[in-house]
Protein backbone atom coordinates (compact mmCIF):
# COMPACT_ATOMS: atom_id res chain seq x y z
CA UNK A 1 0.00 0.00 0.00
CA UNK A 2 3.26 2.14 0.26
CA UNK A 3 2.77 4.34 -2.96
CA UNK A 4 -0.35 5.62 -2.51
CA UNK A 5 -1.36 9.20 -1.96
CA UNK A 6 -5.01 10.03 -0.42
CA UNK A 7 -6.29 13.44 -1.32
CA UNK A 8 -9.07 14.64 1.49
CA UNK A 9 -11.11 17.76 0.68
CA UNK A 10 -11.80 19.77 4.46
CA UNK A 11 -9.50 20.17 6.86
CA UNK A 12 -11.45 19.72 10.34
CA UNK A 13 -10.74 16.90 13.19
CA UNK A 14 -12.47 14.20 11.37
CA UNK A 15 -9.49 15.32 8.08
CA UNK A 16 -7.06 14.70 10.95
CA UNK A 17 -7.96 11.64 12.30
CA UNK A 18 -8.24 10.63 8.74
CA UNK A 19 -4.47 11.75 7.91
CA UNK A 20 -3.33 9.95 11.15
CA UNK A 21 -5.07 6.56 10.23
CA UNK A 22 -3.70 6.77 7.08
CA UNK A 23 -0.21 7.30 7.81
CA UNK A 24 -0.36 3.91 10.06
CA UNK A 25 -1.07 2.06 6.65
CA UNK A 26 1.62 3.73 5.08
CA UNK A 27 -0.60 6.15 2.88
CA UNK A 28 0.32 9.29 2.26
CA UNK A 29 -2.17 12.17 2.94
CA UNK A 30 -2.96 15.68 0.93
CA UNK A 31 -5.45 17.74 2.47
CA UNK A 32 -7.04 20.50 0.61
CA UNK A 33 -9.30 22.93 2.46
CA UNK A 34 -10.37 26.71 2.21
CA UNK A 35 -9.87 27.78 5.52
CA UNK A 36 -5.64 28.22 5.21
CA UNK A 37 -5.99 27.85 9.36
CA UNK A 38 -7.16 24.55 9.33
CA UNK A 39 -6.16 22.00 12.17
CA UNK A 40 -5.83 19.11 10.06
CA UNK A 41 -2.62 20.55 8.27
CA UNK A 42 -0.61 19.47 11.33
CA UNK A 43 -1.37 15.87 10.49
CA UNK A 44 -1.20 15.68 6.76
CA UNK A 45 1.77 15.07 4.28
CA UNK A 46 0.69 18.57 2.37
CA UNK A 47 -1.45 21.33 2.47
CA UNK A 48 -3.42 22.43 0.22
CA UNK A 49 -5.66 25.68 0.64
CA UNK A 50 -8.31 26.93 -1.61
CA UNK A 51 -11.45 27.90 -2.50
CA UNK A 52 -13.45 24.86 -3.21
CA UNK A 53 -14.61 26.24 -6.34
CA UNK A 54 -10.57 27.27 -7.54
CA UNK A 55 -10.36 25.01 -10.44
CA UNK A 56 -6.46 25.73 -10.93
CA UNK A 57 -5.59 24.56 -7.36
CA UNK A 58 -7.98 21.63 -7.05
CA UNK A 59 -6.50 20.29 -10.36
CA UNK A 60 -3.06 20.50 -8.96
CA UNK A 61 -4.22 18.89 -6.14
CA UNK A 62 -5.79 15.86 -7.78
CA UNK A 63 -2.75 15.85 -9.56
CA UNK A 64 -0.73 14.83 -6.54
CA UNK A 65 -2.84 12.15 -5.32
CA UNK A 66 -4.42 8.33 -6.27
CA UNK A 67 -8.14 9.13 -4.82
CA UNK A 68 -10.18 11.38 -3.32
CA UNK A 69 -12.64 11.62 -0.34
CA UNK A 70 -13.90 14.60 1.57
CA UNK A 71 -14.69 15.01 6.02
CA UNK A 72 -17.96 17.17 5.46
CA UNK A 73 -20.66 17.20 3.37
CA UNK A 74 -20.53 20.98 1.96
CA UNK A 75 -18.79 20.80 -1.04
CA UNK A 76 -20.26 21.85 -4.09
CA UNK A 77 -21.51 18.75 -6.40
CA UNK A 78 -19.51 20.22 -9.21
CA UNK A 79 -16.32 20.45 -7.87
CA UNK A 80 -16.44 16.81 -6.78
CA UNK A 81 -17.88 15.66 -10.24
CA UNK A 82 -15.32 17.10 -12.14
CA UNK A 83 -12.62 15.84 -9.78
CA UNK A 84 -14.21 12.38 -9.94
CA UNK A 85 -13.69 12.87 -13.69
CA UNK A 86 -9.99 12.54 -13.43
CA UNK A 87 -9.47 10.42 -9.86
CA UNK A 88 -12.00 8.34 -8.35
CA UNK A 89 -13.92 9.79 -5.70
CA UNK A 90 -15.44 8.71 -3.03
CA UNK A 91 -18.22 8.37 -1.73
CA UNK A 92 -19.37 9.25 -5.00
CA UNK A 93 -20.39 12.77 -5.78
CA UNK A 94 -23.89 11.84 -6.38
CA UNK A 95 -24.50 10.56 -3.00
CA UNK A 96 -23.27 13.70 -1.09
CA UNK A 97 -25.59 15.97 -3.69
CA UNK A 98 -28.24 13.59 -2.11
CA UNK A 99 -27.45 13.74 1.59
CA UNK A 100 -26.64 17.56 0.73
CA UNK A 101 -29.86 18.03 0.50
CA UNK A 102 -32.76 17.55 4.08
CA UNK A 103 -35.60 16.40 1.39
CA UNK A 104 -33.67 14.90 -1.28
CA UNK A 105 -32.02 12.84 1.60
CA UNK A 106 -35.76 12.25 3.51
CA UNK A 107 -37.59 11.58 0.46
CA UNK A 108 -34.86 8.91 -0.91
CA UNK A 109 -35.29 7.03 3.00
CA UNK A 110 -38.81 6.95 3.21
CA UNK A 111 -38.90 5.51 -0.96
CA UNK A 112 -36.72 2.67 0.74
CA UNK A 113 -39.53 2.08 3.34
CA UNK A 114 -37.63 3.38 5.89
CA UNK A 115 -39.37 6.02 8.96
CA UNK A 116 -38.43 8.90 9.40
CA UNK A 117 -40.06 12.05 11.30
CA UNK A 118 -43.00 13.48 9.45
CA UNK A 119 -41.66 16.36 7.49
CA UNK A 120 -43.00 18.96 4.79
CA UNK A 121 -41.05 20.87 2.19
CA UNK A 122 -41.03 24.84 3.29
CA UNK A 123 -40.36 27.64 0.12
CA UNK A 124 -42.13 30.49 1.60
CA UNK A 125 -44.42 31.94 5.28
CA UNK A 126 -47.92 30.62 3.52
CA UNK A 127 -46.55 26.96 3.52
CA UNK A 128 -45.89 27.01 7.04
CA UNK A 129 -48.56 28.77 8.30
CA UNK A 130 -50.75 25.49 6.46
CA UNK A 131 -48.57 22.88 7.93
CA UNK A 132 -50.44 23.95 11.81
CA UNK A 133 -50.71 19.62 12.10
CA UNK A 134 -46.78 19.01 12.00
CA UNK A 135 -46.26 21.29 15.41
CA UNK A 136 -44.06 21.68 17.45
CA UNK A 137 -41.60 20.65 14.84
CA UNK A 138 -38.68 21.85 13.97
CA UNK A 139 -37.90 23.94 10.98
CA UNK A 140 -34.60 23.47 8.93
CA UNK A 141 -32.55 25.11 6.32
CA UNK A 142 -32.60 22.21 3.38
CA UNK A 143 -28.62 22.72 2.93
CA UNK A 144 -25.73 23.81 5.00
CA UNK A 145 -26.55 23.14 8.33
CA UNK A 146 -24.42 20.92 11.16
CA UNK A 147 -24.35 21.10 14.64
CA UNK A 148 -27.60 22.36 14.86
CA UNK A 149 -27.35 25.36 13.28
CA UNK A 150 -29.93 26.78 10.60
CA UNK A 151 -32.37 25.09 12.84
CA UNK A 152 -35.39 26.21 14.99
CA UNK A 153 -37.86 24.68 16.94
CA UNK A 154 -41.63 25.96 16.73
CA UNK A 155 -43.26 25.01 19.93
CA UNK A 156 -46.67 26.62 18.91
CA UNK A 157 -48.21 28.54 15.72
CA UNK A 158 -47.71 31.90 17.65
CA UNK A 159 -43.83 31.31 16.71
CA UNK A 160 -44.15 30.35 12.78
CA UNK A 161 -43.71 34.19 11.48
CA UNK A 162 -40.27 34.08 14.04
CA UNK A 163 -39.17 31.12 12.39
CA UNK A 164 -39.79 32.51 9.16
CA UNK A 165 -37.77 35.34 9.39
CA UNK A 166 -34.79 33.82 11.24
CA UNK A 167 -34.66 30.90 7.99
CA UNK A 168 -34.14 34.63 6.22
CA UNK A 169 -35.64 33.20 3.14
CA UNK A 170 -34.03 29.99 2.73
CA UNK A 171 -35.40 26.78 1.72
CA UNK A 172 -36.76 25.08 4.65
CA UNK A 173 -38.15 21.57 5.74
CA UNK A 174 -40.30 21.52 8.53
CA UNK A 175 -40.25 17.85 10.91
CA UNK A 176 -42.28 16.73 13.46
CA UNK A 177 -41.08 17.12 17.12
CA UNK A 178 -40.47 13.90 18.07
CA UNK A 179 -40.38 12.55 21.87
CA UNK A 180 -37.56 10.18 21.33
CA UNK A 181 -36.91 7.95 23.72
CA UNK A 182 -33.00 8.17 23.24
CA UNK A 183 -31.04 8.65 20.18
CA UNK A 184 -28.69 5.84 18.50
CA UNK A 185 -26.39 6.10 15.64
CA UNK A 186 -25.44 3.20 13.59
CA UNK A 187 -22.19 2.95 12.22
CA UNK A 188 -21.16 0.59 9.16
CA UNK A 189 -18.74 0.39 6.56
CA UNK A 190 -18.80 -0.98 2.89
CA UNK A 191 -15.96 -2.41 0.66
CA UNK A 192 -15.67 -1.90 -3.19
CA UNK A 193 -16.48 -5.79 -3.18
CA UNK A 194 -20.14 -5.02 -1.39
CA UNK A 195 -18.22 -6.69 1.76
CA UNK A 196 -20.05 -4.92 4.66
CA UNK A 197 -19.13 -4.66 8.43
CA UNK A 198 -21.17 -3.03 11.36
CA UNK A 199 -20.23 -1.28 14.13
CA UNK A 200 -22.78 -2.03 17.59
CA UNK A 201 -25.44 0.86 17.52
CA UNK A 202 -24.51 3.75 20.22
CA UNK A 203 -26.27 5.90 21.96
CA UNK A 204 -25.87 9.67 21.66
CA UNK A 205 -26.47 12.81 24.30
CA UNK A 206 -26.85 15.77 22.39
CA UNK A 207 -27.48 19.75 24.15
CA UNK A 208 -28.29 22.42 21.63
CA UNK A 209 -28.02 20.76 19.09
CA UNK A 210 -24.08 19.55 19.62
CA UNK A 211 -23.12 16.04 20.32
CA UNK A 212 -22.33 15.54 24.05
CA UNK A 213 -22.14 12.08 24.90
CA UNK A 214 -21.84 8.75 23.09
CA UNK A 215 -21.75 5.08 24.89
CA UNK A 216 -21.18 2.37 22.48
CA UNK A 217 -22.54 -0.17 22.51
CA UNK A 218 -25.77 1.31 23.42
CA UNK A 219 -27.26 -0.25 26.19
CA UNK A 220 -30.43 -2.76 26.08
CA UNK A 221 -30.66 -2.99 22.63
CA UNK A 222 -32.51 -5.99 21.71
CA UNK A 223 -31.13 -8.23 19.22
CA UNK A 224 -34.54 -7.08 16.76
CA UNK A 225 -33.49 -3.73 17.10
CA UNK A 226 -30.16 -4.05 16.15
CA UNK A 227 -31.10 -6.15 13.05
CA UNK A 228 -33.63 -3.61 12.21
CA UNK A 229 -31.13 -0.59 12.18
CA UNK A 230 -28.32 -3.29 10.33
CA UNK A 231 -31.52 -3.79 7.76
CA UNK A 232 -31.71 0.38 7.22
CA UNK A 233 -28.17 0.30 7.03
CA UNK A 234 -27.80 -2.53 4.36
CA UNK A 235 -30.65 -1.34 2.23
CA UNK A 236 -29.52 2.41 2.66
CA UNK A 237 -26.14 0.77 1.60
CA UNK A 238 -26.94 -1.28 -1.55
CA UNK A 239 -29.31 1.33 -2.71
CA UNK A 240 -26.88 4.03 -3.28
CA UNK A 241 -23.77 0.97 -3.83
CA UNK A 242 -21.89 3.06 -1.17
CA UNK A 243 -18.12 2.97 -0.63
CA UNK A 244 -16.84 3.81 2.55
CA UNK A 245 -18.02 4.52 5.81
CA UNK A 246 -21.62 5.45 6.94
CA UNK A 247 -23.56 6.93 9.35
CA UNK A 248 -27.21 6.62 10.37
CA UNK A 249 -28.60 9.03 12.79
CA UNK A 250 -31.68 7.41 14.81
CA UNK A 251 -34.19 8.20 16.99
CA UNK A 252 -35.74 5.46 18.81
CA UNK A 253 -39.31 6.21 19.77
CA UNK A 254 -42.18 3.45 19.64
CA UNK A 255 -40.64 2.64 16.18
CA UNK A 256 -37.04 3.31 14.65
CA UNK A 257 -37.10 6.55 13.04
CA UNK A 258 -34.25 7.52 10.85
CA UNK A 259 -33.30 11.61 11.70
CA UNK A 260 -30.20 12.04 9.16
CA UNK A 261 -27.42 10.38 6.99
CA UNK A 262 -23.84 11.07 6.93
CA UNK A 263 -21.62 9.58 4.06
CA UNK A 264 -18.79 9.70 6.12
CA UNK A 265 -17.04 9.10 9.86
CA UNK A 266 -19.17 10.48 12.45
CA UNK A 267 -18.64 11.76 15.74
CA UNK A 268 -20.40 9.11 17.28
CA UNK A 269 -17.50 6.91 16.26
CA UNK A 270 -15.03 8.38 17.96
CA UNK A 271 -14.86 5.67 20.67
CA UNK A 272 -13.76 3.21 17.79
CA UNK A 273 -9.84 4.75 18.37
CA UNK A 274 -9.28 3.06 21.15
CA UNK A 275 -12.52 0.63 21.49
CA UNK A 276 -12.43 -1.36 18.35
CA UNK A 277 -10.48 -3.74 16.19
CA UNK A 278 -10.19 -1.11 13.51
CA UNK A 279 -11.07 2.58 14.00
CA UNK A 280 -13.99 4.07 11.65
CA UNK A 281 -11.27 6.18 10.71
CA UNK A 282 -9.07 3.19 8.88
CA UNK A 283 -12.13 1.23 7.85
CA UNK A 284 -12.95 4.22 5.88
CA UNK A 285 -9.46 4.40 4.20
CA UNK A 286 -9.21 0.43 3.87
CA UNK A 287 -12.55 0.91 1.91
CA UNK A 288 -11.91 3.95 -0.77
CA UNK A 289 -8.22 2.69 -1.31
CA UNK A 290 -10.09 -0.98 -2.10
CA UNK A 291 -8.46 -3.08 0.55
CA UNK A 292 -10.15 -5.74 2.82
CA UNK A 293 -12.34 -4.06 5.77
CA UNK A 294 -10.85 -4.45 9.26
CA UNK A 295 -13.07 -6.52 11.85
CA UNK A 296 -15.52 -3.76 14.02
CA UNK A 297 -15.56 -5.91 17.02
CA UNK A 298 -15.10 -3.93 20.15
CA UNK A 299 -12.39 -4.43 22.70
CA UNK A 300 -13.28 -3.41 25.69
CA UNK A 301 -16.84 -3.98 26.55
CA UNK A 302 -17.77 -0.70 27.22
CA UNK A 303 -16.78 3.04 25.73
CA UNK A 304 -17.57 6.35 26.46
CA UNK A 305 -16.94 9.78 24.31
CA UNK A 306 -17.49 13.12 25.57
CA UNK A 307 -16.59 16.01 23.52
CA UNK A 308 -14.72 18.79 24.45
CA UNK A 309 -16.85 21.70 23.60
CA UNK A 310 -16.33 25.13 23.86
CA UNK A 311 -13.53 25.38 26.31
CA UNK A 312 -10.58 22.85 27.09
CA UNK A 313 -11.92 22.52 30.61
CA UNK A 314 -9.73 20.43 33.22
CA UNK A 315 -7.28 18.76 30.43
CA UNK A 316 -4.94 17.62 33.38
CA UNK A 317 -7.87 15.85 34.94
CA UNK A 318 -8.47 13.82 32.18
CA UNK A 319 -4.86 12.84 31.75
CA UNK A 320 -4.59 11.38 35.16
CA UNK A 321 -7.65 9.07 34.37
CA UNK A 322 -7.22 5.97 34.42
CA UNK A 323 -8.14 4.58 31.21
CA UNK A 324 -9.18 7.63 29.07
CA UNK A 325 -7.79 9.17 25.72
CA UNK A 326 -7.57 12.48 25.00
CA UNK A 327 -8.09 14.16 21.88
CA UNK A 328 -7.06 17.50 21.15
CA UNK A 329 -7.85 19.04 17.80
CA UNK A 330 -5.60 22.03 17.62
CA UNK A 331 -8.29 24.77 17.64
CA UNK A 332 -8.82 27.80 19.64
CA UNK A 333 -11.64 28.12 21.94
CA UNK A 334 -15.23 29.47 20.61
CA UNK A 335 -18.80 28.89 22.10
CA UNK A 336 -20.28 25.91 20.78
CA UNK A 337 -16.88 24.75 18.74
CA UNK A 338 -15.75 21.31 18.85
CA UNK A 339 -12.07 21.09 20.65
CA UNK A 340 -11.40 17.87 20.98
CA UNK A 341 -12.69 14.67 22.73
CA UNK A 342 -12.18 12.15 25.35
CA UNK A 343 -12.10 8.04 25.34
CA UNK A 344 -12.86 5.99 28.14
CA UNK A 345 -12.77 2.68 28.13
CA UNK A 346 -13.81 -0.30 30.78
CA UNK A 347 -14.88 -4.15 31.29
CA UNK A 348 -17.71 -2.56 33.57
CA UNK A 349 -20.82 -0.26 32.53
CA UNK A 350 -20.49 0.84 36.70
CA UNK A 351 -17.02 1.88 36.30
CA UNK A 352 -17.56 3.56 32.89
CA UNK A 353 -20.44 5.50 34.41
CA UNK A 354 -17.95 6.25 37.36
CA UNK A 355 -15.47 7.79 35.47
CA UNK A 356 -17.68 9.66 33.13
CA UNK A 357 -19.16 11.69 36.38
CA UNK A 358 -15.47 11.84 37.63
CA UNK A 359 -15.56 14.53 33.94
CA UNK A 360 -18.73 16.09 34.26
CA UNK A 361 -17.19 19.39 33.82
CA UNK A 362 -17.37 18.29 30.04
CA UNK A 363 -21.19 18.10 30.24
CA UNK A 364 -23.82 19.83 30.10
P1 LIG B 1 -25.25 17.23 13.21
O1 LIG B 1 -24.37 17.86 12.23
O2 LIG B 1 -24.69 17.27 14.61
O3 LIG B 1 -25.77 15.87 12.87
P2 LIG B 1 -27.47 18.78 12.27
O4 LIG B 1 -27.31 20.24 12.34
O5 LIG B 1 -27.33 18.12 10.98
O6 LIG B 1 -26.54 18.15 13.34
P3 LIG B 1 -29.83 17.29 13.17
O7 LIG B 1 -29.13 16.00 13.30
O8 LIG B 1 -30.96 17.37 12.21
O9 LIG B 1 -28.88 18.51 12.87
O10 LIG B 1 -30.35 17.77 14.59
C1 LIG B 1 -29.48 17.92 15.71
C2 LIG B 1 -30.17 17.38 16.95
O11 LIG B 1 -31.40 18.09 17.20
C3 LIG B 1 -30.58 15.93 16.84
O12 LIG B 1 -29.51 15.07 17.11
C4 LIG B 1 -31.70 15.88 17.88
O13 LIG B 1 -31.17 15.85 19.20
C5 LIG B 1 -32.40 17.19 17.68
N1 LIG B 1 -33.48 17.02 16.66
C6 LIG B 1 -33.36 17.18 15.34
N2 LIG B 1 -34.51 16.93 14.69
C7 LIG B 1 -35.42 16.60 15.63
C8 LIG B 1 -36.82 16.24 15.62
N3 LIG B 1 -37.51 16.18 14.48
N4 LIG B 1 -37.41 15.95 16.80
C9 LIG B 1 -36.71 16.03 17.97
N5 LIG B 1 -35.41 16.38 18.05
C10 LIG B 1 -34.75 16.66 16.91
MG1 LIG C 1 -27.51 15.19 13.10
Amino acid sequence: MSDITLGIIGGGQLGSMLAISAKKLNIKTIIYSDDPDAPAQNFCNKFISGDYNNKEKIIEFVNLVNYVTYEFENIPFETLNEINKLKPVLPKPSVNRLIQHRLAEKDFVNNLNIRTTRYASVENKSEIEALEDLLPGILKTTTLGYDGKGQFLIKSETQIHEAWEKMAGADSILEGFINFKRELSLIAVRGIDGSLEYYPLVENSHHEGILRLTIAPAQNISASLQKKAEEYMSSILKEIKHVGVLTIELFESDDLLVNEIAPRVHNSGHWTIEGAQTSQFENHIRAITESPLGQTTITSKFSAMINIIGVHGPIQKVLKTKNAHLHLYNKEERTGRKLGHITLASNSIDELNKMIESLKEYLP
